[in-house]
């Protein structure tokens, strides 16, 4: 019996030792890059016509909810399902005539900014709508931009010296108008043309359409496992939508968007999957795959009025991960990262290891504001976003071939298991990121 029980307490030994040994050494990350290969090149077949519009976006989100639900994650408070589900308004003009001293302005000449069904103007209306005169040395964008969100009713005759940033607006405008709020009571008219007499005679009429369009973003939830934490929340985010059909080039017209963002949102799936598995995460971590930031970041704006910023410590945004960096394999860049310390916090958490972050190298592209971390950082949270692509160069970039085949798999996995590293000491409450304090805006 003695030495049966020697033997005993030996293994036993042995194993409390063994036991001790992996506990105490760092654990090492292990993100599935099956997991990352497979939502890759699921978000970016033709079959998601590139996630945009009714049926790509509904087919994109539809896979991302079942792919949470897969991982186990828990429904956002308030939700039944992982979709949160908003509505954005598409607003249209059908028609429009524009007659200036009883002469018709030719259509591509006029534009409408309006969510009025009818319009039928004339300088001796009462009120009239307010008429400007934009002369050819004013500055076009600086005076109309305002006049896009019109708070009264205007008509705005611009000097065809202007006729550049006329025509840019005009592609703009004539795809049709998202909008997060329903378009407000009043409407902007525009024409191109010189005027040289005063009292200006004009008519308008105009007819808009409105529809409401149902978006979603898709939200998961690991809640945090200590009591004391977990009111805390960690978001990790890239968006999932994409420019759906473009014209076509050499018969391809789906911008498939393999690199933007399919590559981050394959990320944010990948993580929720590792961190699930790992189930030690003091803080409540969301994982949120947002709607609408290509037609203006409508996904992060409703987002960011369902949570509480102030509970926000940190905001991991992925973009465009899927080719290597410009520093080389195993680096990657933060955005805004002299904003707060959530960029010397993540590096800490890296040391001895073979990939690096970098500050963002390319300062003047305003990468900061051109993601949905920006919407959070206006709200204080230290929300920033983590990217590899060498955006200057990259002409891949909106264009119908950003497809699985220019990535580079490899790398991106070894980004995102960079990120699960550099994000432990957030994750488990020992770093808190200082605050935003001042956001700033997009200076360009
Ligand atoms: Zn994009």
């Amino acid at each position: 019996m003695k030495s049966i029980t020697f033997i005993v307490v030996f293994v036993w030994a042995a194993f409390t030792c063994l036991a001790q040994k992996k506990t105490s050494a760092t654990t090492a990350v292990v993100i599935s890059a099956a997991t990352v290969e497979r939502v890759e090149k699921t978000l970016a077949a033709d079959a998601m016509q590139g996630r945009a519009g009714q049926v790509g976006g509904l087919l994109a989100a539809k896979f991302l909810a079942a792919e949470f639900n897969r991982i186990g994650l828990q429904k956002f408070p308030g939700l039944t399902s992982y979709e949160q589900i908003f509505t954005a308004y598409e607003t249209r003009t059908t028609a429009l005539y524009v007659m200036l001293n009883n002469v018709p302005i030719a259509k591509e000449k006029t534009l409408l900014v309006s969510g009025q069904p009818h319009l039928n103007w004339a300088e001796d209306d009462d009120p009239a709508a307010r008429v400007i005169v934009l002369g050819a040395e004013a500055n076009f964008s600086k005076v109309i931009r305002p006049l896009l969100e019109p708070s009264e009713n205007i008509v705005v005759f611009v000097d065809p010296a202007h006729e550049e940033a006329f025509k840019k607006l005009s592609r703009r405008l004539q795809s049709g108008q998202l909008r997060p709020e329903k378009p407000g009571p009043f409407s902007t008219v525009l024409a191109l043309v010189a005027v040289n007499n005063n009292p200006i005679h004009y008519r308008v009429a105009a007819n808009t359409t409105v529809h409401a369009v149902e978006m979603r973003n898709v939200v998961g939830v690991l809640p945090g496992q200590d009591q004391n934490r977990a009111n805390e929340q960690v978001v990790f985010s890239a968006h999932y939508d994409h420019l759906g059909i473009l014209p076509a080039v050499a018969g391809d017209s789906i911008a498939n968007g393999a690199d933007d963002d399919a590559s981050g949102t394959s990320a944010v799936v990948a993580l929720a999957e590792y961190f699930k598995k790992q189930k030690n995460n003091a803080r409540t971590l969301v994982f949120v795959a947002f709607a609408a930031e290509e037609i203006g970041g409508f996904g992060s704006q409703y987002f960011s009025r369902q949570i509480s910023a102030q509970q926000v410590v940190a905001m991991f945004n992925i973009e465009m991960i899927g080719k290597p960096a410009k520093f080389g394999p195993n680096t990657a860049f933060i955005t805004g990262y002299d904003k707060s310390d959530f960029g010397k916090i993540l590096q800490r958490n890296l040391a001895g290891s073979a990939f690096r972050f970098e500050p963002d190298p390319y300062p003047e592209q305003q990468l900061f504001y051109r993601s949905d971390n920006a919407t959070l950082a206006r709200l204080g949270v230290p929300a920033h976003t983590i990217s590899t692509d060498q955006i200057p160069t990259d002409n891949l970039y909106h264009s119908v071939d950003d497809e699985v085949e220019s990535l580079n798999l490899k790398n991106m996995t070894a980004v995102i298991t960079a990120i699960a590293q550099s994000a432990a000491s957030i994750i488990s409450g020992k770093d808190t990121p200082t605050r935003i304090v001042n956001a700033g805006t997009d200076a360009r």
